[in-house]
């Protein structure tokens, strides 16, 4: 076997597991980082199943694995896994980043400074003070709550079609007074928002989210989905029907993300700039798949 048959056929220092998997770019993304950096990596994409998710993320160490990803449905799993945590990960109660260290597993959540980062660097948003409406409690929800705290946010209404995990986010934050948990179908009621953010899948399910009315929005309000590609569509074209000021699709904390991971790996963090780039150029042919 050549050198180079040797290393493909090695084991991955680093993955992605989820399931579905197949479309994640971040593969791609942390190729990309690595060449830029002049760091060899070997990153693949692994689908698992939930309940075989310990036993393959076992396996993936005893073969090499020093970090992985992990993305839907498996980042609270991912944190029970976990021999430590993180500030991050521990204050949203999910893990999308692992980081192997001698006593086990090292989880982190890097979705939320992705978002604050993309948000502040790239779109030139001022956070701070804006009441904010945050649609959805799943796993992206939690990653990106706190870190919109942290930025200055003024008020935070989380809104959920379940709304006991809107509650049970709201909980977690344990910002009592700035932190408010309501039901979907109240959202015509809240007043309006200075930034909306979709923290849903619903496009990328057979259910679409209902109609939002204009009133939602504040003048000059950010309107933010984290989803991208095809499934940010529907949301986006909503925003741009009622005027909102500034429009922001989730490719950009997709990059930001990684690139934080890719920190907590290498020590050193990449420039998404070019990557980003290279990606916007196609964006409307990727599927959302963090
Ligand atoms: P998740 O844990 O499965 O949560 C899904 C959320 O969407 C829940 O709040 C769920 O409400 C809500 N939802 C689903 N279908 C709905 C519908 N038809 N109507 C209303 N609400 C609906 O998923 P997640 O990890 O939070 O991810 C959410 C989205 O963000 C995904 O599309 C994901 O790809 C994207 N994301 C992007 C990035 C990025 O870097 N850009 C990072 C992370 C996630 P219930 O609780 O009522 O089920």
């Amino acid at each position: 076997m050549s050198p180079a048959d040797a290393d493909a056929h090695a084991a991955p220092d680093y993955a992605v597991f989820g399931q579905p998997v197949a479309h994640s770019l971040s593969p791609a993304i942390h190729a990309a980082f690595g060449r830029q950096q002049s760091i060899p990596l070997r990153y693949t994409a692994i689908d698992v199943d939930p309940d075989a998710f310990a036993t393959k993320l076992a396996r993936f160490a005893d073969g090499g694995g020093r970090g992985a990803n992990v993305t839907l449905p498996l980042k609270e799993a991912a944190a029970a896994l976990c021999a430590s945590l993180g500030e991050n990960a521990q204050r949203a109660g999910t893990v999308n980043t692992l980081v192997r260290r001698v006593d086990g597993w090292h989880g982190e959540n890097t979705d939320g400074r992705g978002l604050v980062r993309d948000l502040d660097h790239r779109a030139g948003l001022d956070l701070r003070a804006r009441r904010t409406l945050l649609i959805g409690a799943g796993g992206a929800a939690r990653g990106v709550a706190p870190a919109l705290l942290d930025a200055g946010i003024a008020d935070l209404y989380v809104v959920n079609r379940t709304g006991a995990r809107a509650d049970a986010l709201a909980d977690a934050l344990g910002e009592p007074g700035r932190v408010h948990p309501r039901y979907l179908e109240d959202i015509a009621h809240l007043g309006e928002f200075d930034l909306v953010i979709n923290a849903t899948s619903a496009a990328r399910t057979s259910a679409a989210l209902p109609t939002l009315p204009r009133s939602l929005l504040a003048p000059r309000a950010a309107v933010v989905d984290l989803n991208y590609g095809e499934a940010a569509v529907p949301f986006l074209a909503w925003a741009r029907s009622v005027g909102a000021h500034d429009i922001v699709d989730g490719l950009g904390m997709l990059v930001e993300q990684a690139a934080e991971s890719f920190a907590l790996w290498h020590g050193v963090r990449p420039d998404t700039d070019p990557v980003y780039a290279e990606l916007r150029a196609r964006a409307a042919l990727l599927v959302t798949a963090d």
